[in-house]
């Protein structure tokens, strides 16, 4: 699968799940790609999820002897609201999420992040990594510390994030502005599969 690298366990969970798509697709970005990862399918299996979050949590492992394991997994909903959850039953601590209000991901619902605390931040994709840089600033702004970013697809380019990013899957697809792309040019139907 070009552009696309991880354990052969993981992408095959990906397949079979129907969260790993081939074809044409309008990115959040506005650039268009001919792979989306719509993980929200994936999670539909929660054994699958559980899974693949101990994998995930094991590959922590090594940040966590450096800085201590998390006391509380950090995500942005909707993405982020059951990877969270099944991360920190993986590692034995809680979750909260953050939430859209007024544009902007705040923590609501009473949820607490106290200061001192370790965080880890938790997100189904990055890719521009705007949404786990607010996430960042949410945990900060709390005087809790961020320990790693985990993310079950990490398809950044270039982008750099101020944590360690730990992830199950590398993707490097070919994106294109509308104006370059050679699937638009052949005519090949468009999906727009992420939220806006
Ligand atoms: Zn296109």
């Amino acid at each position: 699968m070009p552009g696309v690298e991880g354990e052969v366990a993981v992408l095959e969970a990906f397949r079979r799940s129907g969260a790993l798509r081939h074809g044409h697709f309008e990115l959040r970005s506005g650039l268009h790609s001919d792979w989306y990862f719509q993980c929200a399918l994936l999670m539909q299996y929660p054994d699958r999820l559980e899974e693949l979050c101990r994998k995930l949590a094991a590959k922590l492992g090594r940040v966590a002897r450096d800085t201590g394991g998390p006391d509380v997994v950090v995500s942005p909903a909707i993405g982020g609201i059951i990877l969270g959850y099944e991360m920190a039953r993986a590692l034995g601590c809680r979750a909260v999420f953050l939430e859209k209000e007024d544009g902007r991901l705040v923590l609501r619902r009473n949820f607490e992040i106290c200061r001192g605390e370790r965080a880890l931040i938790a997100e189904d994709v990055v890719t521009r990594g705007g949404r786990v840089q607010q996430t960042i600033h949410e945990v900060k702004a709390r005087g809790a510390e961020v320990t790693a970013i985990a993310v079950l697809v990490d398809r950044r380019e270039g982008v750099e994030l101020p944590y360690e990013v730990v992830s199950l899957l590398r993707a490097r697809p070919r994106v294109w502005t509308p104006q370059e792309c050679p699937l638009c040019r052949r005519g090949v139907p468009l999906e727009h599969p992420g939220s806006r």
